[in-house]
């Protein structure tokens, strides 16, 4: 059975305590990771707003996002020690564990993300083997637009110049886009 099952989404809102308990895990998760392979690390998830964080849309996103990533991995031929998703009440999360410089990964990552029609809605954090993370500033890039307009991000995100129906409402726009083309 397919664990990212969009039937199998806990669908249900997120207390800020939970949101910030499953930021440790992941951070411990990748801690363990980083520690038995010792090697650089792709964290994937998603941007998710509002208080669900796993539901059937976010479930098919992440799941071509997922998918995407593994068909670089394999047409680049990467050497991956260890790839697993973990699909969580407050979102789906991936890692893998690539042998590979973190540059190199996150040039990589980013590229896909800017090809994907979809990679603006995907956090791609990659870490190298001491556990720092590589920020689009290190690579020269600047901060993420906003979904709905052109102002950065995180402004938006302040101000809550958007409501959540909105920018739910574009992220199924966005998925409906792709998956009509094939
Ligand atoms: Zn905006």
């Amino acid at each position: 059975m397919n664990i990212l099952s969009p039937a199998l989404a806990a669908n249900r809102p997120i207390s800020l305590p939970e949101l910030l308990t499953s930021r440790e895990s992941r951070q411990h998760r990748q801690q363990a990771w980083l520690a038995r392979h010792q090697v650089s690390l792709i964290s994937l998830t998603l941007v998710a707003p509002g208080a669900v964080k796993d539901n059937p849309l976010t479930r098919k996103l992440f799941a071509l996002a997922w998918q995407a990533i593994m068909t670089l991995s394999q047409q680049q031929h990467w050497p991956v020690l260890q790839q697993e998703v973990f699909p969580l009440p407050t979102g789906c999360e991936g890692l893998i564990a690539v042998d590979l410089p973190a540059e190199q990964v996150k040039d990589a990552a980013l590229l896909l993300e800017l090809k994907h029609p979809q990679g603006r809605l995907w956090d791609i954090d990659v870490l190298d083997a001491s556990g720092q993370i590589l920020s689009r500033s290190d690579v020269g890039l600047p901060p993420r637009r906003c979904l709905l307009c052109h102002r950065p991000a995180n402004v938006c995100g302040r101000a809550q110049t958007h409501s959540i129906d909105e920018l739910l409402a574009q992220m199924e726009l966005m998925l409906n886009a792709t998956t009509a083309t094939h």
